[in-house]
């Protein structure tokens, strides 16, 4: 067992603190506020070869696999998870096809990505349908050789900057099945006729990254579009289980700034003829935070190598929900308590506390709820996959 990082490794977390500190920390504060799509930082990222970092060397990614990326994006949720999420998008839509599609669907559309020519989006959500995927109603009818798409999509992040979209759609004539191989994965290019971003939400937090809705109107799909086998959602779902790590690590990389700044915030604050961090109510409070946050980077740090070695199979989901879980959690958890820390000040707009706290909220959502989360580590243990004899 070794617990240090490689020099690789090491190497890319020093560059990417520093691209942070850099480019992102300034400006993090203002794209919230504007909301505004910053193209800045995805500039940044590009140049500085970040950007497809966790995609394979074969396709012009870095090759840091989901270690790498889990790293980079811990460092830089800690000043925007924003930013973070721009990270994230390059693997998500990607999964799916790294795992079930073919050498084509990788060139074509995996490799652009991964130089930062083009962007991608996600669409499995729909307005009735989010935990409950199987409830989808989005429909895929053949016709001829190919596919014709129709339904809405929503909540899907970065859908407005898109150029292409994994996205889900039954594939079975009962549209009421609720059975695995009801669905198929297929990708759908912005540019082709029926295909429309519809409303775009006005959301709480990670502002300045767009989710909205993708409408789809009889969209002509080719067959070589489809993503993997027809009915394979199966196997794209792995996709999403390799990507627990990837979320945890926004959360971890907020909750450490937000814990860092918090406290260096109450060493200055005077109070009571000394300063708050003088207090033992405040240091506990520190301390148990700390613990969680080194807590969460080893069930991060774990999941994160398990889905680089391919172990993001039934028998390794309880091991990648955890890490998905506890982090999101942690990260609501320790920027209520930065907000705490810093009393009347973290609630104004002068500090980022209150941004934090508003930008760690959705991270117990999206990509499984937490309660989805937790029902999977129990089917885990029930099932023994998760078992200590
Ligand atoms: C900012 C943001 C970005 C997003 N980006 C994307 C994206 O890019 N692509 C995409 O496809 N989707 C995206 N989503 C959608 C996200 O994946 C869904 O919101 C999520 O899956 C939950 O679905 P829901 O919102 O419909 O909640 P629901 O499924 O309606 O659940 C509501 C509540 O009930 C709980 N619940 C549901 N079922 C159970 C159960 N069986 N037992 C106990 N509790 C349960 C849930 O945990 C939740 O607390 C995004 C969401 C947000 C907020």
């Amino acid at each position: 067992m070794d617990f240090e990082l490689s020099e690789e490794l090491s190497t890319l977390q020093k560059t990417v603190r520093r691209l942070v500190a850099d480019k992102i920390a300034p400006r993090a504060r203002e794209v919230d506020r504007s909301g505004e799509y910053p193209q800045d930082f995805f500039d940044a990222f590009r140049d500085a070869g970040v950007i497809g970092l966790g995609l394979p060397t074969d396709l012009g990614g870095g090759g840091a696999g989901i270690l790498g990326l889990t790293l980079a994006i811990e460092e830089v949720a800690k000043a925007s998870n924003t930013a973070a999420l721009m990270l994230l998008l390059t693997r998500l839509p990607t999964s799916p096809i790294l795992i079930a599609g073919s050498d084509a669907q990788k060139q074509k559309y995996v490799a652009p990505l991964a130089t930062g020519e083009v962007r991608a989006g996600f669409g499995l959500s729909e307005p009735q349908a989010g935990s409950d995927v199987m409830g989808m109603r989005t429909r895929a009818v053949r016709d001829g050789d190919d596919w014709l798409l129709t339904g809405t999509k929503c909540w899907m992040s970065g859908v407005v900057q898109a150029d292409w979209y994994t996205v889900f759609a039954k594939t079975s004539e009962d549209p009421a099945a609720r059975n695995h191989d009801s669905i198929s994965a297929f990708i759908v290019e912005r540019s082709w006729e029926g295909v429309t971003v519809g409303n775009v939400d006005r959301k709480m937090g990670v502002k300045g990254v767009d989710t909205g809705e993708l409408l789809l109107d009889k969209v002509r799909v080719p067959a070589e579009n489809v993503i993997g086998e027809i009915g394979g959602f199966r196997l794209c779902m792995l996709g999403l289980n390799a990507m627990r790590p990837i979320v945890a690590a926004r959360g971890i990389g907020l909750a450490e700034g937000a814990l860092m700044y918090a406290t260096e915030y109450v060493k200055q604050r005077a109070a009571f003829g000394t300063t708050i961090a003088d207090f033992q109510g405040i240091q506990w409070a520190i301390a148990k935070m700390a613990t969680e946050i080194e807590a969460a980077r080893l069930l991060t740090d774990r999941a994160a190598w398990l889905a680089d070695q391919g172990r993001y199979t039934k028998e390794w989901v309880p091991y990648l929900s955890m890490a998905k879980y506890y982090a999101s959690e942690l990260a609501v958890r320790a920027s209520g308590l930065a907000v705490q820390m810093l009393g009347a000040a973290g609630y104004m707009e002068d500090h980022p506390t209150e941004q934090w706290y508003r930008d760690a909220r959705q991270l117990t959502i999206v990509e499984g709820t937490s309660q989805v989360q937790l029902g999977l580590i129990a089917k885990g243990v029930l099932d023994h996959d998760l078992w200590w004899d």
